[in-house]
């Protein structure tokens, strides 16, 4: 299918909408993606038409449910060609499966064992790994980043040992856009012997990545920022990793077999898919991976890139306007500020032009806090942006600075 961006957008209805009488111009993609018309028609029709609890039911409903959602679970394997569907985890989302390997991790970490995370992380691939330590008496490492925003991989070389156990890092920055080296760090890492988890969140709608190849054990992704509904995501696990892992949450669905006594646990996936699942959502991720195949990931990064050339060079033509995040390597995000404007100020300037972006720290504090800023205003590209859209956006902050000095 060839790229008419005129089609792609008539495919999306909210992008028809005007807010403060103005049309939407959507830039915080980065935050969620917008939604194509046959996710939504996907999730009216599971309602409409079959809804039902699956896995358990002899009835027809609960059937058809079941084959539909069994069915995206294959196409999500086939999308980040995973070897075994059951090594395919539904969850609510990257946070919940980081979670997940996490709370999995602390029986298998001993004290004074090490684990890496990188300078470039969003809270989600933090925080649960600071818990992690606290519990086992694990030592947090973490990879240092560079002015330009991408990480310091020979530092990343000095700090892997025998006692590192686990390294987990984003495969694109969600605050600065960065593409980080992630083959190469899976490779360093492997050749320890320490487990690797990538953050996918934020590449999956830019990038389609091959599993295998990367040979990465354990990747997390949210279907909310790549077309497809909130509250649903996916863990990958290598099946060697996810049969070491003890479940997350006990309850319904996960166990083979219940009595007062002893519970054994169900096999691959149900595992670690305890009580109903969100159903729906699944079935519409399947439905969003089938949209975003359908228009290519070539096409979508190509595009995507002519965006951001395009407005890097625009906005660098305002005075007193930095781009935090200049990696060669970087998707379609741009973090900045005007010199002696707060970031919020301008994004309510912006928000009154109808233009979406976010500002704060977008959930990377040390990021903000290495450049020894509160935060930054990003905008966001998808691939149904347009280029008049980012001469709105380079007006709009031009305007913003002329109000605000
Ligand atoms: C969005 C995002 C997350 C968190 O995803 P949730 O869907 O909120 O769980 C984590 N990491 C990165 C890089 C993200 O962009």
């Amino acid at each position: 299918m060839s790229f008419n961006i005129d089609t792609i957008r008539a495919d999306f209805p909210i992008l028809q909408r005007e807010v403060n009488g103005k049309p939407l111009v959507y830039l915080d993609n980065a935050a969620t993606s917008q939604k194509p018309q046959i996710v939504i028609d996907a999730i009216v029709d599971y309602y409409s038409n079959y809804n039902a609890n699956i896995h358990r039911g002899v009835h027809a409903l609960s059937q058809e449910a079941t084959d539909k959602y069994e069915e995206a679970r294959q196409k999500i394997q086939h999308h980040f060609n995973v070897g075994k569907a059951h090594e395919i985890i539904f969850t609510s989302g990257t946070t919940h499966g980081i979670n997940l390997v996490a709370h999995g991790f602390s029986s298998l970490l001993n004290a004074n064992d090490e684990v890496i995370v990188s300078a470039l992380e969003h809270h989600s691939n933090i925080v649960p790994w600071q818990m992690l330590c606290e519990k086992t008496g694990a030592v947090l490492k973490v990879i240092p980043m560079t002015q330009e925003g991408a990480l310091d991989m020979a530092a990343y070389n000095t700090l892997l040992s025998s006692k590192t156990k686990l390294v987990f890092v984003n495969q694109i920055s969600n605050a600065l856009g960065t593409i980080n080296p992630i083959q190469d760090i899976i490779e360093a890492a492997h050749k320890v012997d320490a487990a690797v988890l990538i953050d996918g969140a934020q590449a999956c709608a830019h990038i389609k990545s091959d599993l295998q190849a990367l040979d990465v054990d354990f990747y997390v992704t949210s279907a909310h920022k790549m077309c497809g509904p909130t509250g649903v995501g996916v863990l990958y696990g290598k099946e060697k990793w996810l049969n070491k892992l003890p479940p997350y949450q006990g309850g319904g669905e996960m166990i083979a077999e219940v009595t007062f006594e002893k519970t054994t646990y169900a096999d691959l996936p149900h595992k670690f898919e305890a009580g109903t699942p969100n159903i729906c959502g699944g079935i519409a991720f399947g439905t969003a991976i089938d949209y975003l195949n359908k228009i290519g990931f070539h096409a979508i990064a190509t595009y995507e890139h002519e965006l951001l050339t395009y407005a890097t060079a625009q906005l660098l033509q305002i005075e007193g306007l930095t781009i935090y995040g200049t990696s060669s390597d970087k998707t379609s995000v741009i973090s900045f500020n005007l010199k002696g404007i707060h970031p919020y100020d301008v994004g309510t300037i912006l928000d009154k032009l109808g233009i979406a972006v976010r500002t704060g720290h977008h959930c990377a504090q040390p990021i903000m806090n290495f450049y020894n800023i509160p935060g930054t205003v990003r905008a966001s590209f998808a691939f149904y942006n347009t280029k008049e859209e980012v001469d709105l956006l380079v007006s709009g902050v031009r305007r913003a600075q002329q109000m605000l000095t």
